[in-house]
């Protein structure tokens, strides 16, 4: 039998959102719970994977099933395709499986052609309807099925205003519209080179197929990666009767959340526009009214949209977004999704929806995205500062967050600037889609036009990026980039900063300040760290940096990394000395130098851990970076070491390597030179014993941990000096302390052999930096040249730096625990490459079972969360 490629909304559910998609399952949802549904079909998403499989066409098959399911939706509708009485217009709208936000395009009114419209003029008595109708389909189809830029019609629309001498789409009559159709026709045609399609049926595979291909445009591309949504997921795509809001002044077009997407706070929230249709709330071009207004307007329909509210809450027990259309005073539902959040939002919400009983606190910790959370980790504006300063301008809070930069005017500069290093906040009139990039490379956005749920507002609020939306007080001059503000003239390259949770608009620079831990984000927290079971370190190399980690919830250090050490001021000249050495005895001297201050760094680091466990990484760069190149540079350290330059410039050369990433470091260093390791050594557990000594009551145990092992050998020789020295130390002194030696696991070959080295390794922590850089062989700091090329060519997805690659580097590490724990079971297991950090790489990490993650401290927070939903999706 032939797989089905179709569903009327009345086959569907809320459950079937890999088929139908979002869109499509919510519809079949709400059609299925008795709402007022215009009805219509869904088009699958294994229809779309198969359109590309079969060379972006639609195959015989599917289009049989497409014309099979509009004979249906006639019938349902008691309308037809192309028909002189009753002719059916429908609305053909996109819908991937996770909600993509204007990332691909909606065509509406589609089905009408000259004769049509001159039918639906007349039986409305409405010409103007019915012209308007006609214009703005030709304008969609135009732009998504044939590319046909979109500013040639505005530009058409604004000389036709201008003609006539109005400032507003709806002052414009019956027959400017019918002329303006005429115009975009003929623009289409001279574009195309082909005539405006009239069949309603052409028209209708034409949208499906232009759908389809939106899934792989270059913004869906950007979005899906930011947004870790797999390529081959596809899309549905949505063919629904329409309902009409731009009728006359009793119909409109409105979206509304159950609760503030910005704040939490409960309390219908949304936007309304009368006699208007679709995009005309979301595109900036008119600014909509508050939701409220609307009861005054239409006080029966929004009694009834009150009630589908509540209904809807209470149906997914979740914040619902919702786009809907009044015609001639009847409600149509066009639309309900979770609703998009910030993170502070979406805090405030999990918390709310547990104290209303509607959600178990499980349950509340699995609803936040964990990369949200990244928002509110980032600094604040300083209080006092922002007090003290009077705002210029005022906006809508679109999107929180502090954000202070440079102005530049579009999405290009804004790329151009970010990239070499400026901050920058990006100014536009309004945004579209394509300024994506762009908006992702500023700090925050300010827009003239627009409301809370223009574009502007929705994708930023998605990104975690600060925006202010619909400044109106603003007058732009984008050509001459220059806008005017509080009778003051900015200009490209001025700084100004943008409160995104006030609105307010500040000149200038505005401190900020680090984010803290509190209130509905502290008890999110608190019930995260009660479901989760994998412990969660910090890579930190400094008190401060670990002080911040602990209050952010880290419960130890996975990774110091001692080379930065190495570089500081007062050490770094000692540090070549010992380079520059020619006998052991020599590299002691020098290395003796540095004993007190290593020691002093490590005394701090312990005391600010306060007792919970640090690993400390041994030396792992190799010697080259640290030498100098400056020529008086090289002068005193010749002086120093009593030797030539030239003699200092022969020795450097011979540090040279061809591939340093696989030459001279890591272990191999220690075996190389063993003092120092042996002097770090000392280091680590003089400082552990004087802290030990200084807090009784704390248990200081130092992890002290060999990089780049591949062979059980090389281990146990470093090991070997290690242990004699700490016995040493701790022999001579009147404190007993612990340690633990133990590996880094980031050489393929180590996963292999992980039963062997774990005779020795008393713990394993991946560094699935360098595991991934040697399994995949792509150079860390080359990836990022040819990495473009490889999305392109859709070979990844991914950066495998930045998201653990699960299938080649994983099944290494799934190896490697599995060999571990065969010879020692309590053998314990982290990970402290920068993937600690990435919510499914963390979710991975809990499925093989490491004992703990270790990440940047900003991220402990987001590894804490994706820890906690790992464990409770395991349930
Ligand atoms: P997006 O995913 O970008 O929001 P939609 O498919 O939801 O795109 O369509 C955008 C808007 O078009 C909707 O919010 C709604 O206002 C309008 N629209 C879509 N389908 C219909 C319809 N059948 N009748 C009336 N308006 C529609
Ligand atoms: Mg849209
Ligand atoms: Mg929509």
């Amino acid at each position: 039998m032939a797989r089905k490629w179709v569903y009327l909304f009345t086959e569907g559910n809320a459950n079937m959102r890999e088929l139908l998609g979002g869109k499509g399952a919510n519809l079949a949802e709400m059609t299925n719970i008795g709402l007022p549904v215009p009805q219509g079909f869904t088009i699958t998403t294994e229809a779309c994977t198969q359109y590309y499989e079969d060379g972006r066409e639609i195959n015989p098959e599917i289009q049989g099933q497409i014309e099979e399911y509009i004979g249906k939706m006639e019938e349902i509708t008691g309308k037809k395709f192309g028909d002189k009485e009753n002719p059916l217009l429908v609305s053909v709208r996109s819908g991937a499986r996770a909600s993509m936000p204007g990332m691909m395009d909606t065509i509406l009114n589609l089905g009408l052609n000259e004769e049509v419209v001159n039918v639906i003029a007349e039986k409305s008595g409405n010409p103007r309807w019915a012209w308007d109708c006609y214009r703005r389909f030709i304008q969609m189809y135009s732009d998504v099925v044939m590319e046909v830029g979109k500013k040639y019609f505005e530009e058409l629309i604004d000389k036709m205003k201008e003609e006539k001498g109005v400032k507003q789409d709806v002052e414009l009559s019956a027959d400017d519209l019918k002329k303006l159709a005429g115009q975009f026709k003929e623009e289409y045609k001279g574009k195309i080179g082909k005539d405006f399609p009239d069949d309603p049926r052409e028209q209708l595979m034409g949208a499906v197929k232009a759908v389809f291909r939106s899934w792989d445009n270059p913004r869906a591309n950007v979005y899906r990666r930011d947004n870790d949504i797999p390529y081959s997921w596809g899309t549905a795509v949505n063919v629904q009767a329409m309902a009409f809001g731009n009728m006359g002044d009793d119909c409109g077009t409105g979206v509304a959340f159950t609760r503030d997407p910005a704040t939490g706070a409960t309390g219908l929230f949304g936007e309304f526009l009368t006699n208007a249709q679709g995009e005309d709330v979301v595109a900036g071009v008119r600014t909509p009214m508050h939701i409220s207004q609307m009861e005054e307007k239409f006080p029966e329909a929004f009694k009834q949209f009150n009630d589908v509210c509540k209904t809807l809450e209470k149906h997914y027990r979740d914040m619902q977004d919702m786009e809907f259309t009044v015609e001639h005073g009847k409600l149509y539902m066009l639309q309900t999704r979770n609703g998009k959040r910030t993170a502070q939002a979406a805090l405030k919400i999990a918390c709310d929806l547990v104290d209303e009983g509607m959600r178990s606190e499980e349950e509340a910790v699995a609803m936040i995205d964990p990369r949200n959370l990244d928002t509110l980790l980032h600094p604040q504006f300083d209080a006092a500062a922002l007090k003290a300063a009077t705002p210029i301008g005022k906006g809508l809070g679109a999107s929180p967050g502090a954000a202070c930069g440079k102005i530049v005017f579009s999405a290009e500069e804004s790329v151009e600037w970010a990239n070499r290093g400026e901050k920058v906040i990006l100014v536009r009139l309004e945004t579209s889609p394509e300024d994506i990039t762009g908006m992702k490379s500023a700090q925050g956005i300010l827009t003239v036009r627009g409301g809370m749920t223009s574009h502007a507002a929705v994708v930023a609020r998605g990104m975690g990026e600060c925006c202010v939306s619909g400044c109106g007080d603003i007058i732009m001059d984008e050509a001459n980039k220059k806008f005017t503000l509080a009778g003051k003239e900015f200009h490209e390259g001025d700084f100004i900063s943008l409160d995104g949770s006030t609105g307010n608009i500040y000149d200038g620079v505005i401190e900020t300040v680090d984010a803290t831990i509190a209130g509905e984000f502290g008890r999110i927290m608190g019930w995260a760290d009660k479901y989760r079971t994998m412990k969660v370190r910090t890579n930190a190399d400094t008190p401060t940096d670990a002080a911040k980690a602990r209050e952010l919830g880290a419960e130890g250090i996975g990774l110091c990394r001692t080379e930065h050490m190495f570089f500081e001021e007062d050490r770094i000249a000692a540090f070549r000395e010992m380079i520059c050495s020619d006998t052991v005895e020599e590299r002691k001297t020098a290395l003796d130098k540095i004993l007190p201050l290593q020691q002093g760094d490590f005394e701090a680091l312990f005391e600010a851990m306060e007792g919970d466990p640090v690993t400390i990484r041994f030396l792992d760069p190799p010697l080259h970076e640290f030498v100098p190149t400056a020529e008086e540079d090289i002068k005193k350290l010749a002086e120093a070491k009593g030797k030539t330059v030239e003699d200092i410039k022969a020795i450097i050369d011979s540090l040279h390597e061809f591939n340093p990433m696989m030459g001279h470091r890591g272990c191999r260093l220690a075996v190389a030179y063993p003092e120092i390791a042996e002097m770090q050594t000392r280091a680590v557990i003089r400082a552990a014993i004087n802290v030990q000594k200084a807090h009784p009551d704390w248990e200081v145990e130092p992890e002290i941990e060999i990089p780049l092992v591949g062979e059980v050998k090389e281990l146990k020789y470093v090991k070997n000096f290690v242990v004699a020295t700490a016995e040493e130390e701790i022999a001579a002194s009147d404190t007993k302390v612990k340690y633990l030696v133990g590996t880094m696991i980031e050489i393929p070959r180590a996963c292999l052999v992980a039963d062997e080295i774990a005779t020795e390794a008393e713990f394993f922590c991946f560094g699935t930096n360098d595991l991934t850089q040697m399994t995949y062989g792509f150079s860390r700091d080359d990836a990022g040249k040819f990495l473009e090329a490889y999305y392109d060519a859709k070979i990844m997805e991914n950066d495998p730096f930045a998201k653990l690659d699960q299938v080649g580097v994983g099944k290494l590490m799934k190896m490697a625990v599995e060999l571990g724990k065969q010879t020692n079971p309590n053998l314990p297991v982290g990970i402290c490459g920068e993937h600690g950090g990435d919510p499914s790489s963390v979710e991975f990490c809990h499925k093989i079972g490491l004992d703990y993650v270790s990440c940047s401290p900003f991220r402990v927070p987001i590894a804490r969360l994706a820890a906690a939903q790992a464990a409770i999706a395991e349930k």
